[in-house]
């Protein structure tokens, strides 16, 4: 397998936006002190919002039990439980520049897609539980 450009890692973990995955996952995020915005973890049991997501450098950091953190690649490895290269094979397809360059054609953005899967997850839910409603 060819191994992936720097370039395209570089350009996922400044292009692809980190507060829309965040936000996209269905963590609430407020603007807090500066620039940084808070939310709360969804890797930990958070009562206090901990997640810290910074806009400008397109970083996250859990400052409470993950003590944990990094790129929009990071992200989508620990919230999808996927690898490094298939995390960045997701993201680049965002990018539509990139994906047309690795030949693939181009897709709607991964942030339409989780959404789609989840409200899929929750019909099937109902379906399965009618009375849970
Ligand atoms: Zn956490």
């Amino acid at each position: 397998m060819a191994r992936i450009a720097d370039e395209v890692i570089g350009r996922i973990k400044a292009e692809v936006s980190l507060e829309r995955l965040v936000e996209t996952f269905g963590v609430e995020l407020k603007k807090k002190h500066g620039r940084d915005e808070v939310g709360r973890c969804p890797f930990h049991d958070d009562r206090t919002p901990s997640l810290v997501v910074s806009p400008q450098s397109n970083l996250w950091h859990c400052l409470g039990a993950c003590n944990t953190g990094g790129s929009v690649i990071d992200w989508v490895m620990k919230t999808q439980g996927i690898s490094f290269r298939h995390a960045v094979e997701i993201l680049r397809d965002d990018i539509p520049a990139l994906a047309a360059s690795a030949g693939k054609p181009v897709k709607h953005s991964t942030a339409q897609k989780m959404e789609v899967l989840l409200s899929e997850d929750d019909e099937a839910l109902q379906l399965l539980n009618p009375k849970m409603k």
